[in-house]
């Protein structure tokens, strides 16, 4: 157990918590990072760390992760801590100020607290499949972190969304063979990819559909076999190296649901102008925030981590007076 103080509590190390680091930090504000999963990087690592992203200004193009390192760059100066692997849990307000704890039970006194949680604590949906567990991470991948192990492998993909489509597009050309499994004709995944699916099908494509999943063969977690069942329960066997199930994700806001805070539809609505939540010193900002023409854009949630953190000088320097400074002004405070 840990008992720390500092001004700012960030819940979540995604990129909005991340870049709230930077924000606070030019300001001269101390802030520590929580975060459930053991990496820094929220959806853009645990979710698409190799996709390219078109939509940061100023980059043409960049990676999911390439990203996460910049910004883990950018906030070295202002040397954070990280809690990582552990939910934040109770919180209990003093007079100024809050005491969170974590479920490792680490106690953290801030003035603010900023919620970057995303959509909450997420999880993949497995398929269930009796001893699945024995395969995950060795056969089973629910996301993909480096496209090159699946070169020149037989690989089975599930699922009829937009993630089973896409990763069965981007494989193809270096697996061996793909075999896409879907329980209905009908696929969700945006048309034009379907379409592009649909024509690549041949020796390297094959659609399984409709089918669903019975069970696995295999020993030591590596898959043998793949065992499928048509409508009417016929079995079909198909041998591959990997399996990729791609049913969604399940997100959890756990705790944060119970802290009392203004809610719409599992999201925290804030004052777009200060990104406060209903409850005084929390604010809420990146993908789990809302009001009025809200667009869930990494983009945004940048923007929101400076809005956040300038409202939130008020509260941890009620004596001082916010000069407004551009960066090119002052350069990068922690450096000084
Ligand atoms: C496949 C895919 C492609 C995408 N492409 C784009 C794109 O091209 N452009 C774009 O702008 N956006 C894109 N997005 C959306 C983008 O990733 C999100 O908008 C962004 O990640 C939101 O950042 P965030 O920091 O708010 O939340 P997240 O990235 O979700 O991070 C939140 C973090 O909070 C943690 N957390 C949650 N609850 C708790 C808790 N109680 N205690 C401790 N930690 C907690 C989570 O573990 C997580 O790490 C895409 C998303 C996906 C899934």
């Amino acid at each position: 157990m840990k008992k720390i103080k500092t001004d700012v509590l960030i819940v979540g190390a995604g990129p909005v918590g991340l870049f709230a680091v930077f924000e606070l930090g030019q300001l001269g504000i101390k802030s520590c990072v929580v975060d459930c999963l053991d990496e820094i990087g929220g959806q853009c690592i645990a979710l698409y760390p190799e996709k390219p992203i078109y939509d940061i200004p100023a980059y043409p193009e960049i990676k999911a992760e390439e990203l996460i390192i910049n910004l883990k760059n950018q906030i070295k100066p202002f040397r954070p801590n990280f809690f990582l692997n552990q939910k934040v849990e109770k919180i209990s307000e003093e007079i100024g100020s809050f005491n969170i704890t974590t479920s490792k039970n680490n106690i953290i006194n801030a003035k603010c607290i900023l919620i970057a949680a995303g959509n909450g604590s997420f999880g993949p949906n497995r398929p269930p499949i009796e001893n699945i567990e024995k395969f995950e991470n060795k056969s089973i991948f629910y996301h993909i972190k480096k496209k090159s192990m699946f070169e020149n492998k037989i690989i089975a993909i599930a699922g009829g969304g937009d993630s089973a489509v896409d990763w069965a597009l981007e494989l193809l050309s270096t697996a061996k063979k793909i075999f896409f499994i879907h329980r209905r004709e009908k696929l969700r995944a945006a048309p034009s990819n379907v379409k592009k699916l649909r024509k690549l099908v041949g020796q390297k494509l094959e659609l399984v559909i409709p089918f669903q999943l019975d069970s696995i063969i295999g020993e030591n977690g590596v898959i043998d076999k793949l065992i499928l069942k048509d409508l009417d329960d016929k079995k079909k066997k198909i041998e591959i190296d990997y399996f990729l199930p791609f049913f969604g994700l399940s997100t959890e806001l756990g705790p944060i649901k119970e802290w009392e805070l203004q809610m719409e539809k599992n999201i925290l609505k804030v004052d777009q102008s200060t990104c406060k939540t209903s409850t005084e010193g929390i604010y809420a900002i990146g993908d789990i925030c809302t009001y009025p023409g809200k667009l869930k854009l990494i983009l945004t949630g940048f923007s929101e981590a400076a809005i956040a953190a300038h409202d939130c000088f008020k509260r941890v320097f009620p004596n001082k007076v916010l000069h407004f400074e551009y960066s090119t002004t002052k350069g990068v405070a922690g450096l000084k």
